[in-house]
């Protein structure tokens, strides 16, 4: 296997947004080749010995941040990679872009359909989005670093905002940070917005993965139901406004509605509020595309 090297820690700076300030994780920067959150959910494949395996099995949505970083973990230890989705349109089998295209070109075979029977020694399944409990490895990782920068900046009280699909991430951020701080004067509290269902499907989530619920992340529901994927402009907006305001890149799919829930709670986090920068900026390609095509007007 090829040597990986992460950037650890991440660093953390300090942005403005509508004149208040905000610290600013950068864990898009881990590495070049894979996507935020998602190497830190599969830090435990590339620390641990897999030498018995060769094919990684998974599936999920054709264009997610977690495919293209599972096709990265498998071509670096020369697994196979099949990755089943419900299905391919026209338009991306035509024209493969974003993370689409890269996890193509790192031997991808997409499956469209149901998965299949993987009782096979040799085979690694990994849930959808890494929402396994091996991602606790890489998440206890970062929370050592979040402890480590609290207590060298002398913040005693520190909100941690992310947004989140599976909860995978803020759930073991939460769990670790809480475990770190026990029994000390620091205090971490964990934020979190669902982007992907509601409150409830969310607290399924971190239920699956750790049933006693004081260690489970606050969630605070978005003032408007968006759904998954869909294309808002004032969503666009926000976007737009990071990038003015930020000369940060954020993502597309999570930012804008973790974004818009923050700035809307500022009560909560208008001091010591770290926000998680979780990557996922190879999906804005398909994302910026399909807004250029909806809207017009677009700046
Ligand atoms: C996957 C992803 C998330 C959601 O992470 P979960 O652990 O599934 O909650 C958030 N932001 C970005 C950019 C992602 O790629």
């Amino acid at each position: 296997m090829e040597e990986i090297k992460l950037n650890l820690p991440t660093p953390i700076e300090t942005i403005i947004v509508d004149g208040v300030s905000f610290f600013l994780k950068r864990d898009d920067l881990i590495h070049p080749d894979f996507s935020g959150n998602k190497t830190r959910k599969l830090h435990y494949y590339l620390q641990k010995d897999f030498s018995h395996i060769k094919k990684l099995v998974s599936y999920g949505s054709n264009q997610s941040n977690a495919m293209y970083s599972m096709s990265v973990l498998a071509k670096i230890n020369g697994w196979k990679f099949e990755y089943y989705t419900d299905h391919i349109s026209e338009f991306l089998n035509k024209n493969p872009h974003g993370n689409y295209a890269k996890a193509l070109e790192n031997g991808m075979n997409i499956v469209e359909g149901k998965i299949q029977d993987i009782e096979n020694k040799d085979t690694l399944f990994i849930n959808e989005g890494g929402r396994d409990k091996e991602a606790s490895f890489g998440l206890e990782i970062m929370a050592n670093e979040i402890v480590d920068w609290q207590v060298s900046n002398n913040i005693q009280e520190l909100n941690i905002f992310l947004p989140s699909g599976t909860g995978t991430t803020a759930l073991f951020l939460q769990k670790y940070c809480s475990l770190l701080t026990f029994n000390n004067p620091l205090k971490i509290t964990v934020y979190t917005t669902p982007c992907v269902g509601n409150s409830d499907y969310l607290i399924k989530q971190f239920n699956e993965l750790e049933p006693n619920s004081i260690y489970h992340p606050n969630i605070l529901e978005p003032q408007k139901k968006y759904h998954f994927g869909k294309l808002y402009k004032e969503l666009y907006n926000i976007w737009l406004k990071l990038r003015k305001q930020t000369s940060t890149e954020f993502d597309l799919l999570y930012d804008p509605i973790g974004w818009s829930v923050l700035l809307n709670n500022l009560d909560i986090f208008g001091r010591n509020t770290l926000y998680i920068h979780q990557g996922g900026l190879l999906g804005n390609i398909s994302m910026l595309e399909r807004y250029k095509r909806k809207y017009k007007d677009l700046e």
